[in-house]
């Protein structure tokens, strides 16, 4: 089991054990379960993309599909394969979908090209109304996709996502995603779940079953209608492999005229893992760093420099050229990020109106007003002045011994790291 584990970093053996069309709960709201939708939604398409996927958890994630969506509202399922090195994904994948009630193509990208490019090439050669993204280790749960095509019907500039549901990366077993929680980031622009705020809240006046409107999709798993994922610029070519894109996209709906919402009366499971199995060519941190750094150049205005300052390191990494992308902001005529913070998402760690950004630094000792990675709103410490900006977990100390004071300081940086581990897959643990 341990050795299995590591190929796609998940408990390998226990999803072979498992059926591709094993039953799940239903762990809808009570109120979801009875609710009708418009019998002429439109139909989805829905594209996965996979870079060395096991084939059991990419074939449940298809199975899912077919068995738990209504036939009349799949156009077909498009799997691209990011130039994996498997056999099994070869031939053997190609003949075994042809068998499928319904038609699943599989097409495969020259080059490792990561999967922002796999799903715009994806999204290219598919042909229903709505697009629909999915993981390649997911499973749909019953009434699925229903309510969120009913909403992209409703209005084709609302891009909708699921609930996303756990499934454990040790044992595969089922378990439910909060609909009281919702997307945004932290400083570093790592995207992380909050609590649904009391504004939202009021506005679906206690109506749990009501879609949450939500500042940012975690990434993997939505549904657009075609047209608007044309017009509003699909997604930014120049970022490589993963990261960053979810972000982008999320800015860019809500600052150029669209909606983003999680539908809560939908949920499809996703295997979260703790660590990624494949690799980054070029460094996992130039590449997320200049997806990032692309991001904040297009969209973020001045607010970029929150990002900057936490994150010193990053403004040494080449971003490319993004004319077109600064070109597509001015041509929708898309709103400035203080927009969106003051609009969609002010509870933002990100403070709209400042005096200064920098450090504290006492000149004479060369110590800093420090955060020691204490929580928000616990005392803030004094610490020698580091100039990484927030980047505490990867601080290493140059010197063998070790002060009491910075063990401790260490210890924390660990704790909060692993606290998170689901999620911060950026910053290793020093
Ligand atoms: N993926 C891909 N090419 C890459 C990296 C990822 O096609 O270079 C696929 C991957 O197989 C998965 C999806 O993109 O289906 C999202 O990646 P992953 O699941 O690793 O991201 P996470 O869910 O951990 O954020
Ligand atoms: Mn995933």
């Amino acid at each position: 089991m341990k050795e299995m584990f590591k190929i796609n970093q998940f408990n390998l053996m226990a999803s072979e054990m498992i059926a591709l069309n094993r039953s799940l709960p239903d762990v809808r709201l009570e109120g979801c379960k009875n609710k009708l939708y418009p019998d002429n939604l439109p139909r989805t398409s829905v594209v996965i993309v996979f870079h060395n996927e096991a084939w059991s958890t990419l074939l449940r994630t298809v199975r899912s599909v077919i068995d738990r969506s209504p036939h009349t509202l799949l156009e077909e399922i498009v799997l691209v394969d990011d130039a994996s090195e498997r056999d099994f994904l070869k031939r053997p994948l190609e003949q075994y979908v042809k068998r499928l009630e319904v038609p699943v193509r599989v097409v495969r990208m020259e080059q490792r090209s990561g999967l922002i490019r796999a799903r715009l090439k994806g999204a290219s050669i598919s042909t229903g109304q709505v697009i629909t993204f999915l993981d390649a280790h997911c499973e749909c749960t019953t009434g699925w996709l229903e309510p969120l095509l009913a909403r992209i019907k409703l209005d084709k500039k609302t891009v909708v996502c699921p609930i996303i549901d756990v499934i454990s990366d040790d044992t595969f077993e089922y378990m439910a995603g909060s609909d009281m929680t919702y997307g945004g980031f932290n400083w570093k622009l790592n995207f992380r779940w909050y609590p649904v705020p009391q504004r939202e809240m009021d506005r679906r006046k206690g109506d749990r079953t009501l879609p949450v409107r939500t500042p940012t999709m975690a990434g993997g798993l939505f549904s657009i209608d075609r047209d608007y994922f044309q017009e509003i610029g699909t997604y930014d070519a120049g970022m490589d492999i993963w990261g960053g894109e979810n972000l982008e996209i999320s800015f860019r709906i809500w600052q150029c005229g669209g909606t983003l919402e999680i539908v809560t009366c939908s949920h499809v499971g996703h295997v979260f893992r703790k660590a990624t199995p494949y690799t980054f060519p070029g460094g996992t941190g130039q590449i997320i760093n200049k997806n990032n750094r692309r991001l904040a150049e297009v969209w973020m205005d001045e607010f970029k420099n929150f990002f900057y300052i936490i994150s010193p390191g990053v403004t040494k990494v080449d971003y490319g050229d993004i004319t077109s992308r600064a070109s597509l902001r001015q041509k929708l005529q898309c709103k400035p990020f203080s927009w969106y913070l003051e609009n969609v998402y002010p509870d933002s760690q990100i403070p709209r109106h400042y005096y200064s950004l920098g450090e504290i630094r006492n000149v004479e000792t060369n110590q800093c007003l420090d955060n020691m990675a204490r929580k928000e709103n616990e005392k803030v410490g004094i610490f020698n002045c580091h100039g990484m900006g927030g980047v505490l977990c990867k601080h290493k100390q140059n010197n063998q011994s070790v002060s009491s004071e910075f063990a401790t300081y260490q210890e924390r940086c660990k704790q909060t790291c692993q606290h998170f581990s689901t999620m911060e897959m950026t910053e290793p643990i020093a």
